[in-house]
Order: structure tokens, then C-alpha cells, then sequence
């Protein structure tokens, strides 16, 4: 678990932050609110601690610009003002849960695991590439209104040509994380399931369909 601490008061970063180790949670702290824009573009964090009352740019501006960038990491709010228009005004700008200081650090914690929870959730259940998402829990590959379920072998091979696109995925790649590395598979195998996956493409009508890349691979394109 990787989390974002943007707090001005450096006592109360560290604090925050030697709360985040005890739950084995790493943290890093930036102490201004254009850092804590760059910071939560530029890496992936599963929470974001944000202050209100930052240098540079205020926490309601950071969580307005992270979202406008399409940044849905949580993000929780910490700030001195206890008034119920800075409430709604952090709701408004994009942040999950709201709490003011002094804040009990068990509360926190609590709110901490609340919303980490719900994010893994979200990214490990669905993978989506174009109109395509997949549920991971129910192997289930959905278009628009249709669905398919697919078989454990078709699930596998499109969930690594989903979770690399656009890029290719080796023949080779497939064989080892699919079959396994002590299988006898061979690149004809992988060719029955590819066929089996592109009929499916075509009966969800899906904009995405399975390039060969001769000799090399597969990827995952866009028609439009
Ligand atoms: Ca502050």
C-alpha cells in the first residue's frame, strides 16, 4: 500500500506517516499543494492524505486538479477548519471522506482501510480496454449489452492482452503464464484459444479485436 501525505506542518506529517508504517503502509510526504499535484499524477498512490491550509495551492485546488486530470486515487482530507462549508467544499472538489483536526488516530486509520479497501476492490475485480471490461471474479468479458463467460484458458490469455495493451504479448509469454513453464503447450494451442476469443470479440460486436503480430505475438486494437 503506497500512500500520499501532502501536510505543511512537518510534525504532523511524520506523525501521519509513522501511523501509515505501523499498518505496514509506505508513505511519502510533500509539504505544498502543487507538489502534491505533481506528485499524485506522476505515481500511482492508493490513498491521497490532503491538508486544506497548504502553501502554493490549497487542498480543495489539488483535489479539483487531480480529478480534472483523471486521477481517481482516494483521497482524504484533513484540515483544521471544522465548519460545514469546508465539508461540502471538499466533497465537492473530489475528496472521498473528510476529517478535522485534532483527528483520534484510530478514527483515521479506520477511514484509512475504508477507502483503500474499496479502491482494490475496483482494480483487481475489472480490467478494461475500449468498450471491453472484464470481471475478473466471474470471468465474464462485457460489450455494451452483451456478455460472455469465458473459459479459464480464453481468461487468462485475455486478461494478459487486456492488462498489456496496446502492447504485444508474446507466443512464447503466453505459453509460460498460461500453461505454465514446465508445460508441453505449443504455439498452436495458443492459436485455438486466439480463434476461440476473436469469435467472441465478434459476437459482442466489440470494437477491439486481437492483432496477429506474425511471428512474434498478439495485441489488442482499436477500430473505431
Ligand atoms: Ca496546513
Amino acid at each position: 500500500m503506497h500512500i500520499l501525505i501532502v501536510e505543511d506542518e512537518p510534525r504532523l506529517a511524520e506523525t501521519l506517516r509513522e501511523l501509515m508504517l505501523e499498518q505496514r503502509y509506505q508513505a511519502d510526504i510533500v509539504y505544498d499543494g502543487a507538489d502534491g499535484i505533481d506528485y499524485g499524477i506522476t505515481n500511482q498512490y492508493d490513498l491521497i492524505i490532503l491538508d486544506v491550509m497548504l502553501p502554493k495551492i490549497d487542498g480543495f485546488q489539488v483535489a479539483r486538479q487531480l480529478r480534472l486530470s483523471h486521477i481517481s486515487t482516494p483521497i482524504l482530507m484533513l484540515t483544521a477548519r471544522d465548519e460545514v462549508s469546508s465539508k461540502i467544499s471538499g466533497l465537492d472538489c473530489g475528496a472521498d471522506d473528510y476529517m478535522t483536526k485534532p483527528f483520534d488516530s484510530g478514527e483515521l486509520m479506520a477511514r484509512v482501510r475504508a477507502l483503500t479497501r474499496r479502491r482494490g476492490e475496483v482494480l483487481s475485480n475489472i480490467v478494461s480496454v475500449g468498450d471491453l471490461s472484464l470481471d475478473c471474479t466471474s470471468r465474464t468479458l462485457t460489450c455494451g449489452n452483451r456478455a460472455v463467460q469465458l473459459g479459464f484458458k480464453e481468461f487468462d490469455i485475455m486478461r494478459l492482452l487486456m492488462l498489456s495493451a496496446p502492447s504485444v504479448v508474446t507466443k512464447e509469454s503466453l505459453i509460460t503464464k498460461v500453461w505454465g513453464v514446465e508445460s508441453d503447450a505449443e504455439d498452436n494451442n495458443v492459436e485455438v484459444y486466439i480463434s476461440f476469443l476473436r469469435k467472441k470479440l465478434t459476437y459482442l460486436d466489440s470494437h477491439v479485436y486481437v492483432s496477429t503480430i506474425r511471428k512474434v505475438g498478439y495485441s489488442l486494437v482499436h477500430t473505431q
